[in-house]
């Protein structure tokens, strides 16, 4: 049973818009073919506005209803990421090492067919915003959008997004109310002692035995500082020391770089301030010198409880009422969102695009041969075109 039918034409039309945005990735902030076709997709669809420019490669399209009332808000990322696609089928990547390996290619043509599904219907009273915006993976284009006025500009009074999910079966909608996904930051660490020759190590301060020290004092600040009742990861994910194969030079300096994820802003205080400590400490302790440069990136995604029941109930339209999971798993992943969501109620969303494409197993976000699944782009329509028909009702 389909909520309302899509003819197949609409379908291809958006099945082919998501393969040439897929066949043509852009990094965040470059996103200007892209953002290009978005805007020129809007206008023929008969979007009221569209306005361009905001956060560089950001865009927003505005749609009103049969009467007035209130305001929606709907967002979708453009960004691809900077690697190389390994998939050799026809609408693989044109581009070297920029590939959409997170599926921000359906994300942009789902909400692209939700504007022209409510550009033709407008069964809703109110003005319908969708958001497209750049440089989800690290570069918090959301953040910018915010900051350069998205919500002063475009009045929404809640919003949504949604992500694919390739570990979510087919069929199945995903969220759930407070923290569903991690602040995500980076941190790095740089020590420096005083290299020399590796036969003589009295004579230097060697900052590879610091570094070690340092690489697994931090992996207690979850176990010993953290309560075990709160949610938290501390990795070092490189590091960087001497040239190979120099087996006898020890260098003067070592970095690492890691990532430290948490629900709880007091937490995410306490993880830094141990880490500064724990890089001091040790490092004093070796008579090295420790710098420990610490960025906040992406605050943690918080749903709000009234607007997760509402997307719920928008959710069980579509995909039926035993396939939509409000109390639906939480990840440690970032997303920017989340600074939309710092000021504006709303609901971050997942929908399930399993199992697996390849037949050796699922293949993960970020992972050279990852495709969206086009199945999924009538019901991403429908779920983005039953928010706005039921947040506005005429
Ligand atoms: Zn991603
Ligand atoms: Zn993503």
């Amino acid at each position: 049973m389909k909520l309302f039918d899509l003819p197949q034409n609409f379908v291809d039309d958006l099945v082919a818009i998501r393969r040439d945005i897929h066949a043509n990735p852009e990094l965040g902030y470059l996103e200007t073919r892209t953002s290009a076709l978005v805007a020129e997709r809007l206008r023929a669809y008969g979007v009221d506005e569209v306005h361009t420019g905001i956060a560089k490669t950001g865009l927003v399209g505005v749609i009103r209803g049969k009467r007035s009332g209130g305001t929606i808000g709907m967002r979708a990322d453009m960004d691809a990421l900077p690697m190389q696609e390994k998939n050799t089928f026809f609408h693989a990547s044109k581009q070297a090492k920029v590939m959409h390996a997170c599926g921000h290619d359906g994300h942009t043509t789902m909400l692209l067919g939700a504007a022209r599904y409510l550009a033709e219907t407008r069964n809703f009273a109110g003005t319908v915003h969708v958001i497209f915006q750049p440089a989800e993976e690290g570069g918090a284009g959301g953040d910018l959008m915010v900051k350069e006025g998205l919500f002063d500009r475009f009045d929404c009074e809640r919003i949504f997004a949604v992500h694919n999910r390739p570990d979510l079966a087919l069929g199945k909608w995903g969220t759930r109310a407070g923290a569903f996904m991690a602040s995500a930051d980076r941190f790095t660490i740089e020590v420096t002692g005083k290299g020399g020759h590796a036969a003589r190590p009295h004579l230097i301060c060697d900052p590879m035995v610091v570094a070690a020290n340092i690489m697994l004092a931090v992996q207690t600040i979850v176990s010993r500082n953290v309560s075990p009742l709160e949610t938290a990861v501390v990795g070092i994910s490189a590091i960087e020391g001497g040239d190979l194969p120099a087996f006898n030079v020890v260098p003067d300096t070592v970095k690492m770089t890691g990532t430290v994820r948490t629900y709880d802003p007091a937490v995410r205080d306490l993880i830094e301030a141990r880490l500064a400590e724990m890089v001091q400490g040790i490092c004093a302790a070796h008579r090295a010198v420790g710098t420990l440069k610490y960025a906040r990136l992406y605050p943690t995604v918080i749903n709000t409880a009234a607007e997760v029941e509402f997307a719920r109930q928008a959710a069980a339209e579509v995909w039926g009422e035993a396939n939509a999971d409000a109390n639906y798993t939480p990840s440690m992943g970032g997303e920017d969102f989340s600074f939309m969501l710092q000021k504006r109620p709303g609901c971050y969303s997942v929908i399930g695009q399993g199992p697996a494409l390849l037949s050796d197993g699922m293949v993960p976000l970020h992972n050279t041969r990852y495709d969206f699944c086009d199945e999924i782009i009538p019901n991403g329509v429908r779920y983005f075109s039953r928010l706005a028909e039921r947040g506005l009702p005429l």
